[in-house]
């Protein structure tokens, strides 16, 4: 389950991320972009991330995830579009070289903070 490294991630981001004059608020939610390829599992994310964030600031706070379309570029014809399965041939002229443009990544948006 690599779901646990990622939760430790954004917990070790999230937590460096808080300001330092600020150190005994609550998080309230955590914004991540989390892109198809990325093959996270949300649900599995939050109860890691659950699990890694007991007994911090973060514990308690809300993973929000927005997943990122998987989006592909043909190297043949300039074809620009958007994977739903896993079919990694151009649309328009099937060839397969193809660039992948995003779908890869995972980034932490922001951080919301509890108001006292
Ligand atoms: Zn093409």
């Amino acid at each position: 389950m690599h779901e646990m490294g990622i939760a430790m991630q954004v917990a070790e981001i999230a937590t460096a991320s808080i300001p330092d004059n600020m150190k005994d608020v609550r998080v309230e939610k955590v914004n991540l972009k989390v892109g198809r390829l990325a093959a996270v599992v949300p649900a599995s994310l939050r109860f890691c991330f659950e699990i890694i964030t007991k007994d911090t600031a973060l514990s308690g706070a809300e993973l929000h995830i927005e997943e990122i379309p998987v989006v592909a570029r043909c190297r043949e014809c300039d074809t620009e579009w958007t994977i739903a399965g896993p079919v990694f041939t151009c649309e328009r002229c099937k060839s397969g070289s193809v660039e992948i443009l995003s779908g890869q990544e995972l980034n932490i948006e922001s951080i919301e903070i509890a108001d006292e």
